[in-house]
């Protein structure tokens, strides 16, 4: 298609007029990349002249790029945490930003095991919307059709909490599933699903997942796309089906929703879908599906129209691609974007490509992007701009780690994602994801780093200690991905001499492990804790005892792949399969968590702390 002005995007012909301007819009704002980056952080510097935290750097007000690096400091959360938390408790002035705050968002990233949290202004929504209206017309580009059918994506709520100010503390996809960006969005064609508002916008995970999935069965043929936002959920909700599959069979049997569905706005919401009457031909069509031992190809054969599955898989969710491979029957897996509760960062121009290649083009219009380049390790925080790279500066095939500067006044904030230049679009970069700083444990959203893990394996290690007399040789951990839901798994060589006689009764041990388990949980963050609690997103922690002399091993296996013998040390966290093999192979035994971590709504965020 060629647009009114007579533009053809570079990308492909547009699907509709309206795709026209967006993919016109990105031909823009990349072409101009540094421009439109110059232009961003004068409209940045002059909005913000007034605010406390750049007048402590004496800008005098200039909102000259020279002078924005010569005087303000890269910074890490740590560092502006004492503003937050003013803000946090309701100081209204304007510290960070000259428009005021209007809610935290709580990202996943944790400070001293709390959530970080992101002050943002109301207009950020509006710069997060533009991003999310570019999706669509790049994917039409790849996969025709998509305005003939919908899309079942499972998109959840989680709860909030407000700070001692009186500010919402929420995650920033509860924000924007809040807001009337997504509540009321005028109607689009390509962008019909078959989730209600109501039954995203419960809190109550069970009753919210459990809609969404009737609705997606009821309209199976009509489903174009399958999604969450990321990989660990999409999982989540194809293991919700195959231990909810009856009820559903049994709702959609007889046209009468489930008890266990109690919100009157949700039971509403699925009045018109029921109103047919019973549909014996469509639940005696999922009865036999979901009844078969192996769910081999199951997204395929429940919705046979799927084109793909619209899902994160990059970074930390990488790990969930063989078994969505298995699970969907190998349909393609689009990344469409990538993006923080600081701000939203970029897209993938070919969404369609394999997992492995995809790169996402950095929107030079989303904030002020800087670079640090990685082999730069200092822990400096006050170094001087010199050291960063711009956007457009970024040279390929090197790596660098993330740095922002944000129209709610993040300034030269350090995201914490190391990525790699892979190409440019135009002139604007596109970066591989290559992975987060400092991440040892990911299942979904929570990132456990080798501090918080040292701090559960030290508490475990003192039980033992004190219950059994036994000491902690070594140990490492490992993802485990291949339980729905994943689980963290802790491998533990014990020192056996030391086991004291009378207390270490098969029974004993046991039940001192699994203390163990809940002891590690307990010294985990809170993003990890809320997770197991709040909607058992991540299964209970599990120990295996493995063999004496296994991490010796583990050092002969990894010497004989060419470690140096003085340098090696045990690395904190495995995932290479020939490892987890070997520690496996010298199992003793195993141990659960029996019980839920604490994990308190209220005092998750409220603090700021
Ligand atoms: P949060 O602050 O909780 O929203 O988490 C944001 C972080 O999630 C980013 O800084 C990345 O580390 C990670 N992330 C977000 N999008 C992607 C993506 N498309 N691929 C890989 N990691 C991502």
């Amino acid at each position: 298609m060629v647009g009114v002005d007579g533009f053809r995007s570079p990308l492909g012909p547009a699907a509709c007029v309206n795709d026209q301007k967006k993919l016109k819009f990105i031909q823009d704002i990349t072409t101009r990349t540094d421009q439109v980056q110059e232009k961003l952080l004068a409209e940045i510097l002059e909005m913000n002249a007034q605010t406390e935290y750049l007048n402590r750097f004496d800008l005098g007000g200039s909102t000259e790029r020279a002078m924005f690096k010569a005087r303000i400091p890269m910074v890490t959360y740590e560092d502006i945490q004492p503003d937050i938390q003013r803000i946090a408790n309701g100081d209204r002035s304007s510290i960070l930003s000259s428009h005021p705050i209007s809610e935290f968002l709580t990202s996943s990233g944790t400070s001293a095991g709390e959530r970080k949290l992101m002050p943002t202004i109301k207009e950020e929504l509006d710069r997060r919307q533009i991003l999310y209206s570019l999706l669509m017309p790049v994917m039409n580009l790849y996969v025709p059709g998509l305005d003939k059918g919908k899309g079942l994506y499972f998109l959840f709520v989680k709860s909030e909490t407000k700070t001692p100010g009186g500010l919402p503390a929420r995650p920033v996809l509860t924000s924007y599933y809040k807001s009337s960006h997504f509540t009321s969005r005028p109607y689009d064609p390509y962008q019909v699903y078959t989730s209600p508002n109501e039954a995203v916008l419960c809190s109550d995970s069970f009753q919210s997942m459990y809609v969404q999935m009737l609705c997606g069965l009821y309209q199976r043929r009509e489903v174009l796309r399958v999604g969450a936002v990321f990989a660990s959920g999409l999982l989540r909700a194809i293991h919700f089906l195959q231990l909810h599959w009856e009820e559903l069979v049994r709702d959609i049997a007889t046209a009468s929703l489930s008890e266990k569905i109690t919100d009157p706005s949700v039971r509403n919401s699925v009045a018109g879908l029921m109103c047919g009457g019973p549909d014996e031909e469509l639940a005696q069509f999922v009865a036999m599906e979901c009844g078969v031992e192996k769910w081999e190809g199951i997204v395929k054969r429940i919705w046979p129209n799927t084109k793909y599955l619209d899902v994160i898989v990059t970074g930390a969710m990488a790990q969930y691609i063989p078994t969505l491979e298995y699970l969907s029957g190998g349909l393609p897996m689009a990344c469409t974007m990538y993006a923080s509760s600081e701000c939203y960062f970029g897209l993938n121009l070919k969404p369609m490509c394999n997992p492995s290649e995809v790169s996402y083009t950095i929107m030079p219009n989303m904030a002020y992007f800087e670079f640090l380049p990685h082999h730069n390790t200092t822990t400096q925080t006050d170094l001087i701009g010199t050291d960063l790279v711009d956007l457009a500066d970024v040279q390929l095939g090197k790596e660098y780690e993330l740095v922002i500067t944000t129209y709610s006044g993040l300034c030269r904030y350090r995201v914490g994602d190391i990525l790699r230049v892979t190409g440019f679009h135009n002139s604007a970069p596109q970066f591989h994801f290559v992975r987060r700083k400092n991440v040892l444990l990911s299942i979904e959203s929570d990132k456990t780093d080798e501090s918080e893990l040292q701090r559960g394996i030290d508490s475990a290690s003192e039980l033992l200690r004190t219950q059994l007399g036994v000491t902690v040789v070594e140990y490492t951990s490992y993802a485990d991905t291949k339980t729905i839901p994943g689980h963290y798994v802790i491998y533990l060589e014990l020192l056996e001499e030391k086991i004291d006689e009378r207390k270490s009764s098969r029974t004993v041990m046991a039940e001192i492990l699994e203390k163990c388990c809940l002891e590690i949980e307990e010294k985990l963050n809170s993003v990890y804790r809320q997770s197991r609690v709040e909607n058992g997103s991540i299964g209970g922690l599990e120990i295996r005892i493995v063999r004496s002399g296994s991490f010796e091993e583990l050092m002969d296996y990894a010497i004989s792949r060419g470690a140096s013998i003085n340098q090696y040390k045990v690395p904190r966290c495995v995932s290479f399969t020939p490892i987890v093999e070997l520690l496996d192979s010298r199992l003793v035994s195993s141990h659960f968590s029996q019980h839920l971590p604490t994990w308190n709504p209220a005092g998750a965020s409220a603090d700021g702390s």
